[in-house]
């Protein structure tokens, strides 16, 4: 069994797999898991209240939600039940809040409130002048980006699936019952195989002998403040959506910024994740009818993600039992969120498709880092700091991570390799100082890997 792809949903799928006894190989053409789509989203967690009801999206974010939440406490992943307000600004949009509670009803969300202006400004006294009303989804909430793919890639190397970077996949030979995949570190035999290669999933679809959708990447680019303007939000403020996006929303993060964003602009190229001024603009100027004093705040960083869209609006998730294929297509802007609620999906047409599935008995259980704010990080725990003295000393000061974390990151079941692999497990460089300051440090530390001790020995 192979799986191409280890972004959020693929590294979800093989874990999902990993509790029955088959042989998986998880491979993705990058050199970690959760580089491309996963790592830069806006990474709110969503209940799916404002999904088309009856779509395979809204099916799979009601079956997701509950999982990921729970999941997401046992292994240690950052989630805040901050709710979200569904801010309408004009009488239109104002028009339209009894219809999206309905819609939401259908999707399942059944605790929306109506919140009338005055307790709007209660609840959210820095939003704007000239809101008309909103709507509370409590269930909405905020969820770190970077830890549920390694967290589900982690889990599924620990029951035995085997990780392979740096693989890209570039042809298939069908072979009997056997599909030969040639990829970029050598070829793999599967009897089956997931496509959950993202913004490449139609290319992977071609290889498989099918043309049922083309990816048209959608580039969103977002501001994160700094943590000093935490204070002026306390939900997820979304703007009523359109058909073609949810819109510029402003939310808090479990690292305790603030994001302002995201642009929806289609694009040719795949891989371009660059920011543009023009975009920054139009964010800025609607963050200034949001929340006017965030842009008193200063800019930490700007970023841009590249959603898979295609030209259908709802998730291509297609089985081809001859083929023993499953295609995870135009996982568009909510993959996280429905991260887990596809992968156990998936694996029902795969047993539909004729896999068999043994439970295993053995499972081995994981905890992640913790990257968020709320529960206590190492460098603020006194036992923790008792048992290890490296978790007092501070390596990154703008997001206080210590030389444990980062320790610990590089010799981790799914090491880091990278500057960019370190700040997604640990949180170091994408402070306030964007690594002005620690930089050269958490170098010398990656190029040191398990050694990270001896630098630091060495230093003083
Ligand atoms: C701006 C923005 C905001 C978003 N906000 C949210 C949000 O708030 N909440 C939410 O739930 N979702 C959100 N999303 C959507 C979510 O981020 C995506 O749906 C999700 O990350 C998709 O995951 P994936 O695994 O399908 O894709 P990816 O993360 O892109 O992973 C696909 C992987 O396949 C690999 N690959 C591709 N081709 C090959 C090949 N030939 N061989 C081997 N490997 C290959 C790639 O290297 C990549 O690692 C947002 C997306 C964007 C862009």
């Amino acid at each position: 069994m192979v799986v191409i792809g280890a972004g959020v949903v693929g590294a979800a799928i093989a874990r999902e797999l990993s509790e029955y006894q088959l042989d998986v190989a998880l491979i993705d053409a990058a050199d970690d898991v959760g580089t491309r789509t996963s790592k830069a989203n806006t990474a709110i967690l969503h209940t799916g209240f404002d999904a088309a009801p009856g779509t395979l999206e809204s099916r799979m974010l009601r079956r997701s939600y509950p999982r990921l939440r729970s999941y997401a406490d046992a292994v240690g992943i950052a989630v805040e039940d901050t709710g979200a307000l569904l801010v309408a600004w004009t009488e239109e949009q104002f028009a339209t809040l009894p219809a999206l509670a309905r819609k939401a009803a259908e999707n399942g969300v059944t605790d929306l409130h109506a919140i009338a202006v005055r307790e709007l400004y209660e609840l959210e006294p820095e939003l704007g002048p000239g809101a008309l009303g909103a709507l509370l989804i409590p269930g909405e909430g905020i969820i770190c980006p970077y830890t549920p793919p390694l967290a589900f890639a982690t889990e599924a190397v620990a029951n035995g699936t085997t990780l392979r970077l740096r693989s890209s996949l570039t042809g298939v030979e069908h072979r009997g019952a056997l599909h030969e995949l040639v990829t970029t570190s050598g070829e793999l035999a599967a009897r089956y195989v997931v496509n959950a290669a993202g913004l490449r999933a139609d290319l992977v679809d071609a290889m498989f002998g099918h043309c049922r959708f083309t990816v048209r990447p959608r580039r969103g680019e977002l501001i994160v403040y700094d943590k000093l303007a935490r204070g002026l939000v306390r939900h997820v403020l979304l703007p009523v959506p359109t058909k073609t996006t949810k819109g510029v929303l402003v939310a808090p993060t479990v690292f305790g910024n603030v994001l302002l964003g995201p642009t929806a602009e289609d694009l040719d190229d795949r891989d371009d994740r660059s920011t543009t001024e023009t975009g920054l603009r139009s964010l800025v100027d609607k963050g200034r009818h949001i929340l006017p004093r965030l842009l008193d705040e200063e800019v930490t960083a700007t970023y841009a993600g590249l959603r898979a869209a295609t030209e259908h609006a709802d998730y291509q998730i297609h089985v081809d039992a001859e083929q023993r294929y499953v295609c995870v297509g135009s996982i568009r802007s909510t993959g996280l969120s429905a991260s887990m609620g596809i992968a156990e999906y998936v694996v029902e047409l795969l047993a539909g498709a004729g896999l068999v599935l043994d439970r295993r008995s053995d499972r081995v259980a994981i905890r992640m880092p913790y990257l968020g704010q709320v529960a206590p990080r190492p460098h603020a725990d006194a036992e923790r700091i008792a048992r290890d003295a490296d978790c007092g000393r501070i390596v990154c000061h703008c997001e206080r991570v210590s030389l444990a974390e980062i320790r610990d990151a590089l010799v981790a079941r799914i090491p880091a390799r990278s500057l960019d692999g370190l700040r997604r497990r640990t949180g170091c460089l994408q402070g306030r100082c964007q690594g002005f300051y620690c930089l050269a440090r958490v170098a010398m530390l990656l190029a040191a890997g398990g050694s990270a001790e001896r630098i630091l020995d060495g230093e003083s």
